[in-house]
């Protein structure tokens, strides 16, 4: 599903890639674990297109990948529901009905329901990021990265996070990387561990 060839990336005199090359294949849950630092951000936002680099070759489809952060990214304005049906009617054109219907579905699957009308505000860590997931799956990914889903929450919080992300696996083709130091969590997910 990705292949990075000899990829290199500094910022100034930083290198924080010197021909960094590897393969993840469809369906594969890889965890990269490593220092502060080291560019476990970096890679993920390469990955997605965030991050520009200086050379080397990253081939994915990067319109099905999703990206879920460390600190949620949900627009402060918008209602729970919005938050997954703005992007697709506004990006992706799907029709307001539809959105709905789909935003629904998959606020139910993260067991969220009973909040689609409340905004983001009025939401705990953990509720807020399982809308985050939820947005990013309303794109029908391949690929799901993962920057510290549950850096920013209460043990508590982290566990119901960490059980949505786990049910994910049951789709065989999802493809994800995820960056965590939950290590009990990394160990039990991944089908391959790699350290930065
Ligand atoms: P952490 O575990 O703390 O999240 P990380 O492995 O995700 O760390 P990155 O955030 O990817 O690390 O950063 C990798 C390196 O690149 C660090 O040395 C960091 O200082 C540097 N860096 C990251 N973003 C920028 C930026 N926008 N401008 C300059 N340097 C940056
Ligand atoms: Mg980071």
């Amino acid at each position: 599903a990705i292949q990075v060839k000899n990829l290199n990336k500094s910022f100034g005199e930083n290198n924080v890639f010197n021909n960094l090359t590897l393969e993840i294949k469809k369906g594969e849950i890889v965890s990269i674990i490593g220092p502060s630092g080291k560019g476990k951000s970096t890679f993920l936002r390469c990955l997605i297109g965030l991050e520009e680099f200086g050379s080397g070759e990253i081939i994915c489809n990067r319109k099905k990948m999703g990206m879920v952060f460390q600190n949620f990214n949900l627009f402060p304005n918008k209602t729970v529901l919005e938050n997954i049906t703005e992007p697709l009617i506004l990006v992706d054109k799907i029709e307001k009905a539809t959105a709905i219907e789909k935003a629904k579905k998959l606020l139910e699957r993260v067991g969220l329901s009973d909040k689609e009308n409340t905004y983001p505000k009025y939401l705990s860590g953990g509720q807020k990021q399982r809308v985050a997931i939820a947005r990013a799956l309303a794109k029908d990914p391949e690929v799901l990265l993962f920057d510290e889903p549950t850096s920013a929450l209460d043990p508590f919080m982290t566990a119901e996070v960490l059980k949505v992300i786990e049910e994910l696996k049951d789709n065989k083709d999802m493809t994800m990387v995820i960056v965590s130091h939950e290590m009990d969590f990394v160990n039990k997910i991944s089908t391959r561990i790699i350290e930065f």
